[in-house]
């Protein structure tokens, strides 16, 4: 059975055509620059990458030109093979503790969560609709990011505010929940036990730490929303609320263009003044540059925070650390930045395997370290393919 996984953001569109159960990638890739100007296209199929340039007015273009492309390069040979789509989307609010077929219903939901989470919900919306336009007949399912969340107990999820804030929706919800979710699925496999203690940093441009207890998430960085937690590539992270309302005195700035800040200049980017890409940063740490050591140095030290944080939270009961996403997948030199600063729990890295490990799974610590870190690359696409696969086969 083909099923599609769709990714949809404001202005990109990733997609991986999957034959399930066996979860066979058939077909992947990428709009890029949807509604601005030089749009283009990526697909990958038998290891060939095919790009292209291609004007993208919106998703529905995006999309047209995708099944299209199917066709063309003879993947499928008529729209009737992809028998279900699978969509991501951002906030499910407190209402979604799983994925779900998306009815009328749903997509109301959707729309009344976007209060939430303005900046992805409707974009995942607008997608749903340009591939449900193409492909009516079949079923479409909702992936939350939130959904692997709800098991958050209450003491965790509820802002010290006043207690009626928690009925206008103020809370914490969390967000990366497919790739927590994939993580502790995979550890569960790869320990052999169904109920695992995880601390799961997945650090890529977007960052979120969570705290998996007996396979559910217990606890997590991100809160209201995914501008929380930790130090990002342009986000902020945590930080003392009464900054706000300072700076946007001290820069006669308004509270949009106080967030906008927030969301898209700060983190690495914010500290570096020079990119948000932990590449071109490391670069500027081997050139000795000031400001991208500064930047690295606070990376380090919130993602240390956060696990020295859960870690008590699990009663220090941890069947493993685990880096996942871009930085922790790739990134030897931030991993050693972290882990060495593990040492007063008698974890001990492997130096010579952690710079072995890039973009694969690996075990980099040693024998004697008293709990193991793993290097597990996440496959968000793949948990949606399955859940997908799971509410409508
Ligand atoms: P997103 O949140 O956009 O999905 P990713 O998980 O793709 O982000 O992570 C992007 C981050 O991963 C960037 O900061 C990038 O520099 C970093 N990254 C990707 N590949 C490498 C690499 N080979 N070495 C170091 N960092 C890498």
């Amino acid at each position: 059975m083909k099923i599609l996984s769709i990714n949809a953001g404001s202005s990109s569109l990733k997609f991986t055509l999957y034959k399930m159960p066996e979860e066979e990638k058939i077909v992947t890739g990428q709009f890029e620059r949807i509604g601005i100007k030089d749009g283009s296209y990526k697909i990958k199929v038998n290891g060939e990458k095919i790009e292209k340039k291609h004007d993208l007015k919106d998703h529905k273009v995006a999309i047209d030109i995708l099944l299209k492309e199917l066709i063309d390069l003879k993947i499928i040979k008529d729209l009737s093979e992809i028998k279900a789509v699978g969509h991501r989307v951002v906030q499910g609010g407190d209402k979604y503790d799983d994925s779900v077929v998306i009815t009328d219903e749903v997509v109301k939901d959707i729309e009344i969560f976007s209060s939430l989470a303005p900046l992805h919900n409707p974009a995942n919306l607008i997608g749903y609709q340009a591939v449900k336009e193409k492909l009516k007949d079949v079923k479409h399912v909702a992936i939350f990011d939130t959904a692997f969340h709800h098991s958050i107990p209450k003491v965790k999820y509820t802002y010290p505010l006043p207690l009626e804030f928690l009925d206008l929706k103020v809370r914490k919800y969390g967000f990366h929940g497919t790739s927590h979710k994939y993580i502790t699925e995979y550890m569960q496999k790869y320990l052999n036990k169904d109920k695992v203690n995880l601390i799961i940093c997945h650090i890529g441009n977007g960052a979120s730490i969570t705290a998996v207890k007996d396979s559910k998430s217990y606890d997590t960085s991100m809160g209201f929303t995914p501008v929380s937690g930790l130090m990002m590539g342009t986000r902020c992270g945590d930080i003392d609320v009464s900054i706000a309302p300072y700076i946007m005195d001290k820069l006669n700035i308004t509270i949009d263009e106080f967030m906008n800040i927030c969301n898209k200049k700060s983190g690495l980017l914010g500290i570096s003044e020079y990119s948000s890409d932990s590449r071109d940063i490391e670069q500027k740490v081997t050139e000795q540059d000031e400001k991208a050591i500064l930047a690295t140095d606070i990376y380090a030290d919130k993602v240390v925070t956060y696990i020295a944080n859960y870690y008590f939270a699990l009663e220090g009961k941890l069947d493993a650390i685990v880096f996942t996403a871009g930085i922790g997948e790739n990134s030897n030199t931030t991993r050693k930045r972290i882990i060495d600063k593990l040492k007063c729990i008698d974890i001990d890295l492997d130096e010579k395997k952690n710079d072995e490990t890039r973009g694969s799974f690996g075990i980099i610590t040693r024998e004697k370290s008293k709990y193991k870190v793993y290097v597990v690359p996440t496959d968000e696409e793949v948990e949606i393919a399955r859940d997908t696969y799971r509410l409508t086969k």
